[in-house]
Order: C-alpha cells, then sequence, then structure tokens
C-alpha cells in the first residue's frame, strides 16, 4: 500500500503516515491531514514508501496545497539533518521554513497566486476609495505587482478581486526579466589588494567551501560581500546574507540597497505576516535574487540559492535560545554543503569554534589585516579602579578623558552593559533588597519613571518609597545602570548632548537610527550604550571608547564570558578613531593584572584566542568537546532535581566511555517566571558518541513515567548556560 509519510508540526517525534487521497501530493509540498479531531497542514518529506501500520488504521490526505513543491529535496535534507542533529521533530523543524500564513488550512493555492498588471483598455469607472488607490499603484508600476505586494501594501483580496472581475488589472505571467548587470551599481572604491584576494578566492571555489573572512573592524569585509555578491548575482544565482539584527545595522543593510537595484527580500522578526510571506515568496521565486535577513532567513527556500554569507558569525543572536534551539550560522554551512555552493563567514572577532574548524582544515581562512580608508587602529589602555573615588562609576581619570576628547570636538561612547538606573534598591538600615519573587534576582530600579523591573520575566511595579522589611525610607541605589550613567554625565557636562541607546529606549516606534540622528551629524558628543551600539554603527568624529566596566565577565562562571568581553572590548573599540584622527580606548577593571586584558591590550584578539584555545583543550571544553544541556522546570521546587536525577539513573545502563554526565545542578537562574529549573550538562569527547547518548536518552525520558507539570528541553551546543 502506498504511504506519504507527511512532517506535521506537533511535539511528537517522527513523521506521520497518511494514505493519499485522490492526487499523489509531491515531495515538499503542504497537504491538509486530519490529526486527532483538528485538520493540520502538514510537508511531505516521502510520496512512495510503506507503512508498518495496517493501511485501515491509516487515514486518507485531505486535500493537496500546492501545486509545485515549495521545498526542494536538497532543502528537506537539511531539514531532516537539523531535526536529528538538534533533536527536535521534524514537524517542528519544518515550521521554521515557511511563513505561518502558509501553515493555515485556508492557505490552499495562496503561493500560485500570480502577478498583476493594467490593462490597457480598461475603463475605470465608479471605483470605490480603495479600487482607485490600487488603480494608482498599478498606474505607478508599469511592470505589474506580486499578488503578496499588493497586499502587503495594506490592500484586501476584496479589492484586488474586485479590480480583476472588471478587467482593470489581469494576470500577467511574471514581470519580464531585466538586464541583471546594469542593475548591480559599480562601487566608488578600489578593492585593496587583501579584499581582492579575498574576493578571488571565493569566487574561484567550484563547489562547497566555507569561508572565514577575518578581518579586523573596518577592513572592508562588507564590500567583500558586496563584490563576491555581485558576480554571483550577475551570473544568474542568488545570494542570502545573515545579519545579527537588522534594526541594529541599518547602515549595513542600506549598503546592500545601494549597490543593488534589484528586488531584495529582507527578513526580519518586526515584518507583518503579509510581509513576511510577501518577502519569502520572492525569495522561493527566485525573484529577489538577494535574500538578507536575520536567524531564520537561514532557512529561506531559494531555487538558485548560490552563495550564503554570514555577518558577524561569533554573534550569539545567531543561537535561537528557546524552542527549536538552532545555530544559524552552522545551518548555514549545512545547507551550503548540501546545495554544493560557497558561505562566508565573516567577523573581526570569530568564534572560537570557527578558529578551529580553520585548524582542522574545513573552513579557508580570508585575512584582511589592515583598515580599508587607511584609519589607525586605536590605542587600548587600563584604568585600574582598585581604592579609586568613581562618580556615577567613572574614574576621574576617565573624567578628564572624556573632557579633552569633548574640547577637541570629537565624540565619545561610554560603553555599559546593565540596563536602568541601577541594579538593586537597598536598604541602608536592614539590608533588605527589592527582589523579584517569581525569579530569585533583584530588580532593576528606574529613577526617570519611579519604577523597578525584572529583566528576566518582565514584571514591574511602582518602586518602593519605604524597605519592604524595616519600613525605614533609607532605600539606596547600588550600582549604576545606564540611565544613572546618563544623568551622572548630564551633572558633569551639563553643556554636552548626550545620547542613550538601549532596549529601554530603542523601540519599533524610536528606532535606532533616528535615536542616533544626532550623534551621526556629530551634535551629539557623548554616546552612552548597551551592547547594541558595539554594532557595526559609523560615526566619523568617535575618538574615544570606554568599556566602564569589564569585571563582571572576568568573575563569570560561564566558559565562554571572556570570549564575549574580548569580542566586545574588540567591537566597541573598532568604533573609535575611524577616519583621519587616531582613536582612544580605555577599559575601566578591577582587575589590571587578569591575563586577558593584559592580552587585548599588547597582542591583541588572536593571541586571547590562543591562549583561550589552550584553556579550552586542557579542561576539554568545546570547541573540543561537544556538550548538551538538559533543562527541566516546575514550579515546585523539588520536582526538576528528581527528575533529572531519574534522568541520569537510567542513563547509566547504555552510557558509553567518553561521555560524562553532570548534575543535577541549580540552573544559573535557579528560578525564573515563578518556576524552578535545574539542569544536567551532557559532555561528549566526540560528537558523534555525544548524538548517539543523546538519542537513547531522549528515548528513555519519552518511555520514562513523570508529572506533567514538569517541562524540559535539550539545548545542542548551548552557548549561553541558562
Ligand atoms: P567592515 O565590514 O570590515 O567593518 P567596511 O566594509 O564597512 O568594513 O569598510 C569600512 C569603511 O572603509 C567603509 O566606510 C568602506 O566604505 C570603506 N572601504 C572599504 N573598502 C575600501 C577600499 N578598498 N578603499 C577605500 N575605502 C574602503
Ligand atoms: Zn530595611
Ligand atoms: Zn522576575
Amino acid at each position: 500500500m502506498r504511504t506519504i509519510k507527511v512532517a506535521i508540526p506537533v511535539h511528537v517525534n517522527g513523521l506521520f503516515d497518511y494514505l493519499p487521497g485522490a492526487d499523489i501530493p509531491s515531495i515538499g509540498s503542504r497537504v491538509l491531514v486530519p490529526f486527532g479531531r483538528r485538520k493540520l497542514v502538514g510537508l511531505v518529506v516521502d510520496n512512495d514508501s510503506q507503512s508498518n501500520l495496517q493501511s485501515a488504521k491509516l487515514k486518507e490526505i485531505i486535500d493537496c496545497m500546492d501545486i509545485s513543491p515549495i521545498l526542494s529535496e536538497k532543502d528537506i535534507d537539511c531539514l531532516m539533518w537539523a531535526s536529528s542533529y538538534y533533536h527536535e521533530p521534524i514537524g517542528v523543524v519544518a515550521t521554521t521554513f515557511m511563513p505561518s500564513l502558509l501553515r493555515q488550512a485556508d492557505s490552499k493555492g495562496k503561493l500560485d497566486r500570480s502577478y498583476y498588471g493594467l490593462n490597457k483598455d480598461a475603463i475605470c469607472k465608479g471605483l470605490s476609495k480603495k479600487q482607485q488607490e490600487l488603480y494608482e499603484v498599478f498606474d505607478q508600476h508599469k511592470k505589474g505587482i506580486s499578488y503578496w505586494d499588493i497586499l502587503s501594501l495594506g490592500f484586501r483580496d476584496k479589492t484586488v478581486s474586485a479590480l480583476v472581475a472588471a478587467k482593470i488589472i489581469i494576470p500577467i505571467s511574471s514581470i519580464a526579466c531585466c538586464d541583471l548587470s546594469s542593475k548591480i551599481i559599480p562601487s566608488k572604491v578600489d578593492l585593496n589588494v587583501e579584499q581582492k584576494v579575498a574576493v578571488e578566492n571565493i569566487l574561484e571555489s567550484d563547489g562547497y567551501s566555507t569561508f572565514l573572512l577575518e578581518g579586523i573592524t573596518g577592513s572592508g569585509k562588507t564590500q567583500v560581500y558586496l563584490e563576491a555578491i555581485a558576480t554571483t548575482i550577475a551570473a544568474g544565482g542568488q545570494a542570502l546574507v545573515l545579519l545579527p539584527e537588522i534594526g541594529l545595522t541599518p547602515q549595513t543593510l542600506r549598503r546592500f540597497q545601494n549597490k543593488f537595484d534589484l528586488k531584495i527580500a529582507v527578513l526580519h522578526s518586526r515584518l507583518t505576516e503579509i510581509e513576511r510571506l510577501s518577502a519569502w515568496v520572492q525569495a522561493y521565486t527566485g525573484e529577489a535574487r538577494l535574500v538578507i535577513g536575520t536567524r531564520s532567513a537561514v532557512f529561506t527556500p531559494m531555487p538558485n540559492l548560490k552563495m550564503i554569507v554570514v555577518d558577524e558569525e561569533h554573534d550569539l543572536s545567531f543561537k535561537q535560545q528557546s524552542g527549536f534551539r538552532y545555530s544559524a550560522r552552522d545551518i548555514a554551512v549545512v545547507r551550503a554543503k548540501m546545495l554544493d555552493i560557497k558561505v562566508v563567514l565573516g567577523s573581526a572577532t570569530p568564534a572560537l569554534e570557527s578558529y578551529n574548524n580553520v585548524a582542522l582544515g574545513r573552513y579557508k581562512c580570508l585575512k584582511l589585516k589592515n583598515r580599508a580608508g587607511g584609519a589607525n587602529l586605536p590605542d587600548i589602555s587600563l584604568i585600574d579602579m582598585r581604592g579609586k573615588k568613581l562618580k556615577y562609576g567613572l574614574s576621574e581619570k576617565l573624567i578628564k578623558a572624556i573632557d579633552r576628547h569633548i574640547k577637541d570636538e570629537c565624540q565619545v561612547l561610554l560603553f555599559l552593559n546593565r540596563r536602568g538606573f541601577s541594579p538593586v534598591l537597598f536598604c541602608h538600615n536592614c539590608g533588605w533588597s527589592s527582589e523579584c519573587g517569581r525569579c530569585d534576582s533583584n530588580y532593576t530600579y528606574y529613577k526617570d519613571k519611579n519604577i523597578i523591573s525584572c529583566h528576566r520575566c518582565g514584571s514591574q511595579r511602582r518602586a518602593p518609597s519605604q524597605c519592604g522589611k524595616c519600613n525605614s525610607d533609607t532605600l539606596i541605589d547600588v550600582g549604576v545602570g545606564t540611565e544613572k550613567l546618563e544623568s551622572g554625565l548630564r551633572e558633569l557636562f551639563p553643556e554636552v548632548q548626550i545620547t542613550r541607546v538601549d532596549r529601554d529606549v530603542i523601540s519599533a516606534n524610536n528606532p535606532l537610527e533616528v535615536v542616533l540622528e544626532d550623534a551621526y551629524e556629530g551634535k551629539s558628543q557623548i554616546l552612552v550604550g548597551t551592547q547594541m551600539l558595539a554594532k557595526g554603527h559609523h560615526l566619523p568624529k568617535l575618538t574615544l571608547v570606554a568599556v566602564i566596566d569589564a569585571d563582571g565577565a572576568l568573575y563569570s562562571s560561564d566558559f565562554r564570558a571572556t570570549e564575549k568581553l574580548m569580542q566586545t572590548v574588540v567591537q566597541v573599540s573598532g568604533r573609535s578613531g575611524r577616519e583621519d584622527i587616531k582613536g582612544e580606548v580605555m577599559i575601566q577593571t578591577h582587575l589590571p593584572d587578569n591575563r586577558f586584558l593584559q592580552c587585548a591590550l599588547h597582542e591583541g584578539y588572536s593571541k586571547y584566542v590562543a591562549l583561550a584555545l589552550a584553556e579550552r583543550a586542557q579542561a576539554s571544553l568545546p570547541p573540543y568537546a561537544s556538550l548538551a544541556l538538559l533543562n527541566a522546570e516546575a514550579l515546585d521546587s523539588r520536582m526538576p532535581v528528581d527528575f533529572l536525577a531519574q534522568v541520569r539513573e537510567r542513563s547509566s545502563e547504555y552510557i558509553s566511555p567518553g561521555i560524562t554526565v553532570l548534575g543535577p545542578m541549580a540552573a544559573v537562574l535557579p528560578k525564573k517566571s515563578g518556576k524552578y529549573r535545574a539542569n544536567l550538562l551532557l559532555h561528549g569527547i566526540s560528537r558523534m558518541a555525544l548524538h548517539q547518548f543523546l538519542r537513547q536518552l531522549l528515548s528513555e525520558i519519552e518511555s520514562m513515567k513523570y508529572s506533567s507539570k514538569i517541562r524540559w528541553n535539550l539545548d545542542v551546543d548551548p552557548q549561553e548556560m541558562q
């Protein structure tokens, strides 16, 4: 009996068998199937297999939803790989390959909608206001518009249908193909020798290759991507560019838009569902030659995909930290391998994993060692804060330096990765502090809004005016956040315009670009901000960058903390002195002798990498070992630990040499949103052996009896100990 294997978006492992209905659906197309009492949209993974179940038990597919497949067989290989590597149900992984509008039961035929163009002989009389508006849009787009673009402009299906019925617009096959090379704008700058070598290497390679483009900040990596992509597109291919966060890198996006006068599909988290589908369709039909997106764009189906670029490949935002916990960078590499195409990973501060892959011969390293515009790298110095008096977290030495740079009419950037006024409100009388009862963490104090807010669960309340324990009114704000730093700077430099950038300031209505306007123009001279400011902003007059507090990372229990600190220091330093003036970088610390800081000071990131890799090898940590984190949580404080202890005990029956199970231990955040949390850390010297073990572990958990009140998840290659 011919059966169809379907991936269905439910949290159950494996594929589901169905009998074909009237038609045999093609592999990679969507089908509507009965599932329990529901009707769900599934994806066909195999259309000619045998089932172990009796055919009487199998149900029939209700409907085939696509005429042609939406995923190629290669995409399906990638899907299967991701499901097996991250141990995530295949149906859940499949949902990341398509926008949510395509997962709705009534979305049949949505992908077959065509282009419409204006009918020259149309008679336009008695149009409604909306219909008239749509007519005008068509009047401006003589070549035609796709159905989804019309909808993403805010028109409804019924308006489109009305114009079609009145024969004012008519379906056209597709937009006429234009000469692509005329749409690629030549660059104003000539590539330097290093850049040329990089572009040539990338273009010369045939078939699959991963390149690590290691180039210091400002060395012209983006220029290399642009040129390599230009050649790829001119030859008829499509390219996919992944950026950490598009809202934070509007300048990078604009450079792509300026270079390619072509349809570019931009995919990020702030799109409406219609906009997302519209962009996805452009990529899927091949109309968009270039797709630029954040993490989840790595799954976009593209028929002529020939090159993938992952910019800032070390960036944490490429790892999804909830649900299906994949790494977009790693998937990009796997996808490139399956499609037999090239992938370029670029960074000034590559991840230690990527260096190791170069050492193992898996990636080819291309280096840009000089700044492109000829600017020099800044001088770095440490400020020893031990025993020093601080004003709003600033040492005397730093205040003087700020003053000097401002008097020279330059700009200063102060980097502090802590939002709010202060991280805690504290009773001077009895030692009480304002803690979030649901999360085991302190409330952050916001003086401006007079509230306290928990950064873990988002809960907020009015700031107390009295101690919660002894009722005295001796509450003091301890520690410095960006809000306090900003208000302190206003006191110290009352004449100077100051801009603060953090997640409390930036929103969809108040995007980064608007907030930074005065800074781009040089009017605002002091910038205070978090990680958000570390990304690729180009501020011509910026000459001093200061890291206000480097110590947190040096004391952290997370083995990746120093790597992240170093990356941040290098990235923020890269903001300094980008044009003709030499920049300066100052790092405040209580640990001036720390060997990593010394290394940043004298020898740079690559020396740090050598040191850190040696340490990781010694301690058998990634990239020299593989990790997975099994996290459990429940309202009851004992349950997660008991559950994990049981999992661990059972695992002793099938554990193999080279695998170590650590825990159960309390999570880094032992309580979050009212739930208690614990971890098992699973460590394998060999990745293969660890994955073999994980498969057994998960099937064991499936067969175990445990309370439905426990929630658990598995994080493969965790980037942050949660
Ligand atoms: P990165 O991506 O490595 O940070 P960019 O590509 O943004 O570097 O380049 C930094 C600056 O140098 C940009 O203003 C860019 O326009 C300029 N630039 C890049 N390549 C060249 C070149 N070959 N000659 C002159 N200027 C260049
Ligand atoms: Zn008190
Ligand atoms: Zn909380």
